[in-house]
């Protein structure tokens, strides 16, 4: 991502790559630095965890959020207090463990034109002719839940349901580690159900589910992934409430959850076929 300028903060970029408030809080005070003077003392650190976010969570986890993406550049220990610290550029290779991996590729500009050339905002429809809306590309799945910057990840909104999507998905800013891991198992049906089981007692919204279940490959019907799960020994509830401008959203929540199988295609094929045996009688 050599080349690629670094984020504004505030800007939706930097939003996607930086799920915590307080990580984009410290980016924001470093970003600054390295436009003016340069460093940041490890004392000015602490007292800006102090006062900027009341010390909470802790400065460590923040400096890692940061890492994940950016390169920090240290003079000195970096537990001393006159050791120095700035924002250098973007980290040079992403982490090698699962959990850290993270895809910050950038949308090329041939994927970008591609996916606005259905000239329609994606969720509701509006349209730059018709309503003035102005369209944006968008990951599904954000950048800090592990969605990459290919076609199938994309797709076009209007400024206001990308905020309000934004808005949505910062809910669950606190799992952002579980559902990155969620997101890499093969099978659909695991994807959902980690996904439903991490942010449980949260209920989850229709779309984001649609996004998980299809984060290796697409699922046409992702549904009846989701409905395979009760031959597992899982069960889940629903409900249609939330409405958010028009559109009325289907809402799921974990009500029972159970280990996984070794095969789960199988063990999904093998309770199927018991069931219609015994509907028969
Ligand atoms: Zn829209």
């Amino acid at each position: 991502m050599a080349g690629h300028p670094l984020p504004a903060p505030g800007s939706s970029e930097l939003r996607e790559l930086l799920a915590r408030d307080e990580a984009r809080l410290l980016y924001k005070s470093l970003h600054r630095r390295e436009c003016s003077t340069g460093r940041l003392s490890r004392a000015q650190l602490d007292l800006w965890h102090r006062n900027a976010v009341d010390g909470q969570p802790p400065l460590e986890n923040l400096l890692e959020d940061l890492e994940r993406v950016f390169r920090l550049e240290w003079r000195g220990d970096p537990q001393a207090s006159e050791s120095t610290v700035a924002l250098v550029g973007w980290a040079q290779r992403p982490r090698t463990t699962q959990t850290d991996a993270l895809d910050v590729q950038p949308i090329s500009l041939r994927v970008r034109a591609q996916v606005l050339e259905s000239k329609r905002c994606s969720q509701c429809g509006r349209t730059p002719d018709d309503h003035g809306v102005v369209l944006s590309v968008e990951r599904m799945l954000p950048i800090s839940w592990g969605g990459s910057a290919n076609i199938e990840n994309l797709h076009a909104l209007c400024e206001e349901c990308a905020v309000g999507r934004w808005q949505y998905l910062e809910t669950f800013a606190a799992h952002a580690d579980a559902i990155r891991v969620a997101v890499t198992y093969d099978e659909p049906q695991r994807r959902i159900g980690e996904l439903l089981r991490t942010v449980h007692p949260k209920w989850i919204r229709s779309d984001v589910l649609g996004v998980v279940a299809s984060a290796k490959e697409y699922q046409e019907d992702w549904q009846r992934r989701l409905r395979d799960l009760r031959f597992l020994g899982w069960d889940y509830e629903v409900q249609k409430t939330g409405q958010e401008g028009v559109r009325v959203w289907s809402y799921y929540r974990l009500t029972k959850s159970a280990p996984w199988p070794a095969n789960i295609p199988q063990a999904i094929k093998d309770e199927e076929a018991l069931r219609k045996a015994k509907r028969r009688g």
